[in-house]
């Protein structure tokens, strides 16, 4: 029978070692938890880094065995593979350059190098795992390269690509050196899957300007092959965390949490460390909030979750410090015996202790300066079950284009921030009640499950289209769509 192979970086977990013992856990992370559904099903398979360098091969051996159990297939990489195409290219490259932040942005040929070695290396793996009728579904920035290979090798694949990051426009797109070949890296998927319509469309003004490659209603003709371009936002799987808000754990777990922290008003807030999220930008707007409206001060309490991530990386290192002296200057200024103004926690949480968070919220306070989705704000939303909470959301975030009723805000006006906090914080039962059932409704529907199926549904189109062309093309001459490649 036919599988899904879906291949992403990293595979969904979290390999743990004490005292020479590996222990394996689910990783966070939107992609982790969001296709783990898909993973789940039929004889799909999960290809990927599994997160840390091994150089014992016997090790390599142990792990490769314990995550084939699991349906995932592991991709090894060296110490300087890690430090080249995953810290470097990846993280120093292309995360800034698609998240706006160029300033950040590093760009060194021996990195590139790294990162087109990288991706042959999935490449080579997968010819050993594909077989014919096989639906490739690749994931994310760091696989950019991934579907022209695998094209070269095997002209037949079907070959789905998903962006989980924002696609830059053509402005800041075009300061990478390399754009051409990632672009042509991409062109080799029969479907390119955006979270939003901006995304798409940035990614087809960047076709059109580097390569001279017109779109027909997002369609695209390559070397007598369609690439079909389309937006589709990732939704969650909206029943795990409704159930989730509702079992005896959550609830058992609020009562701990809300006893401990007292009779207060609560915004929350979680992200992974990262200067795409606005963490610093988002304390102070709080800071001045508690300033301008002092008859909170005692009456609400930030929650703040961050979970460490890419700290090792010295621009991530500056991010924590700059967070923990903001929030020490917070407290230091407004605390009082009985009252913490910031609860700060710089570790991750099982979905439990998140779930019980989320329902014992009161605001949402999710602003990052660009997100190519943002989960979190959704699953705020499918946990508030007595549909009670207001959540505040940065237009920068790609489900900020969904979730209309949601108080959206431009992440750089702190005023807007302020208002919107106060606006959160007296806005009327009936009026939470109203905005959170549209966005409950929508994010009902539009889930995980209807994500990946029409990201399937569209894939098999685009193929069938595709054959179309190419039997058309046969005994035609071909300088129509030769050298459209980038
Ligand atoms: N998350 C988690 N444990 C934590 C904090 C967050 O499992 O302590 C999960 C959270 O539930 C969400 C994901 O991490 O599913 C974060 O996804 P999002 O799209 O918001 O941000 P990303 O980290 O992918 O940029």
């Amino acid at each position: 029978m036919s599988k899904t192979i879906i291949v992403s970086n990293r595979l969904p977990i979290k390999i743990l070692k004490e005292n020479g013992k590996l222990s394996y856990m689910p990783s966070e992370g939107g992609l982790a938890t969001g296709l783990g559904s898909v993973h789940e099903a039929g004889d799909n398979i999960w290809v990927g880094w599994p997160g840390l360098a091994v150089g014992n091969s016997d090790k390599k051996k142990e792990i490769k065995k314990s995550l084939k159990k699991q349906n995932m297939w592991s991709i090894f990489l060296s110490t300087s593979e890690i430090k080249g195409f995953h810290e470097g290219f990846s993280n120093q490259t292309l995360w800034p350059n698609f998240h706006y932040f160029n300033q950040y942005t590093v760009y060194d040929e021996e990195l590139w190098k790294v990162y087109q070695k990288v991706n042959k290396k999935f490449a080579r793996k997968l010819d050993k795992i594909i077989a014919p009728g096989d639906t490739l579904w690749i994931h994310d920035y760091q696989l950019l390269l991934l579907p022209q290979i695998i094209r070269q090798h095997n002209p037949k694949s079907k070959i789905g690509f998903f962006l989980h990051i924002p696609f830059p426009s053509f402005e800041s797109f075009r300061l990478l050196p390399w754009r051409r070949e990632l672009l042509n890296g991409m062109l080799g998927s029969d479907f390119l899957g955006f979270h939003t319509y901006d995304d798409m469309q940035h990614f087809l003004s960047s076709m059109s300007r580097l390569a001279g490659l017109e779109n027909k209603n997002g369609k695209i003709t390559v070397d007598s092959r369609l690439v079909m371009v389309d937006a589709l936002p990732m939704g969650i799987d909206y029943d795990k965390y409704a159930q989730a808000a509702a079992s005896p754990d959550t609830l058992a777990r609020e009562v701990r949490y809300r006893t401990s922290i007292g009779d207060v008003k609560l915004i929350l807030s979680i992200d992974r460390l990262d200067y795409s999220k606005g963490i610093p930008q988002r304390l102070r707007a709080f800071e001045s909030f508690l300033d301008q409206h002092p008859e909170f001060v005692g009456k609400v309490s930030f929650f703040m979750v961050v979970v460490p991530s890419r700290d090792t990386a010295p621009k991530y290192r500056q991010l924590k410090q700059e967070i923990d002296l903001l929030v020490g200057q917070i407290n230091g200024r407004f605390a009082r015996l009985n009252w913490t103004p910031v609860h700060y926690f710089y570790r991750s949480f099982p979905l439990s202790a998140l779930s019980a968070f989320y329902r014992m919220s009161d605001v949402a306070l999710v602003t990052p300066m660009r997100d190519g989705m943002n989960l979190v704000c959704k699953e705020f939303i499918a946990s508030k079950l007595d549909k009670k909470g207001v959540l505040i959301l940065s237009e920068m975030a790609g489900a900020s284009k969904e979730l209309s009723d949601a108080i959206l805000i431009n992440p750089n006006d702190i005023n807007q921030l302020i208002d919107a906090m106060h606006k959160a914080l007296v806005m009327p039962e009936n009026e939470q009640v109203k905005r959170m059932e549209i966005m409950q409704r929508l994010l009902r529907k539009y889930n995980i499950h209807h994500w990946a199926e029409i990201f399937m549904e569209k894939s098999r189109v685009c193929q069938k289209l595709s054959a179309g062309i190419d039997n058309k093309a046969v005994g035609r001459a071909s300088n129509k769509t030769d050298n459209k490649s980038v």
